[in-house]
């Protein structure tokens, strides 16, 4: 019976149970070292179709599909997948994937200015939960969090986080801009509630509210506990590096 389940490159399925594809499992391998090297996911996937490395269907390489491996956590081992990857290099690959996104949100925050005005919503986001105002964290781009969940954790309140791009873009749809303006945003709204996970309410000083949704965006990698701590860890690791390594 042919089976419908998604293919997980790397792996096959033969009688229920996943077992190594050594050539692809190899692939998974070099896949990270290019990527630790420093490597991009466009040169990797170059890289890989000059070497004919075999694909999941399609006839090359494309750099979301590189992508889609180095954000893939089962690649270090599940219950049901043999490991490939040691946690080690995964945690590697993340930490140079927030790493890079932390230089892109420089590198825009200087190119355009109006990218670094996350202040306007400093004290105007209330949690629907628990009534706390939201604060302004940074996890390689700037997002709210319910204060609530920040200081006590998610047992005290658990909604979800919201990026600052996607509060900037869903305020000026809002406002009736095709881009966000602080003057006008200060003019027109009072604040901003959060009923619920991806409900956005905007409250105008006239009174009238307009109600919205948001979506998380797709392909964000939700990982284990495990993995979090260790990315987390390396991170801080590295960061402790470069000051080190600046100050002297
Ligand atoms: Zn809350």
């Amino acid at each position: 019976m042919a089976s419908r389940r998604q293919r997980i490159y790397g792996y096959w399925l033969q009688k229920g149970k996943f077992t190594i594809t050594p050539e692809e499992a190899e692939v998974v391998r070099q896949i990270f070292t290019y990527y630790i090297e420093g490597m991009s996911f466009s040169s990797i996937a170059r890289k890989l179709d000059q070497l004919n490395c075999p694909t999941c269907r399609t006839a090359a390489w494309s750099r979301y599909m590189v992508s889609n491996v180095i954000k893939n956590e089962n690649y270090i081992g599940t219950p049901e997948l043999p490991r490939i990857i040691s946690l080690d290099a995964y945690t590697k690959a993340q930490v140079r994937i927030i790493q890079d996104a932390h230089k892109r949100a420089q590198a825009r925050t200087t190119r355009d200015p109006h990218k670094k005005v996350p202040v306007p919503f400093t004290g105007l986001i209330r949690c629907g939960q628990c009534n706390a105002k939201y604060i302004r964290q940074y996890n390689g781009k700037i997002i709210w969090i319910c204060g609530t969940m920040h200081r006590k954790g998610k047992a005290a309140c658990h909604v979800k986080q919201i990026s600052n791009d996607v509060l900037m873009e869903k305020a000026a749809e809002a406002l009736g801009l095709r881009h966000f303006d602080e003057r006008v945003f200060f003019e027109e709204i009072d604040h901003i509630s959060i009923p619920e996970p991806c409900v956005l309410i905007f409250i105008f000083k006239d009174g009238h509210a307009i109600t919205t949704g948001w979506q998380n965006k797709r392909g964000a990698i939700k990982h284990t506990v495990a993995t979090r701590r260790a990315i987390s860890k390396a991170l801080q690791e590295n960061y402790a590096m470069k000051r080190k390594a600046n100050s002297s």
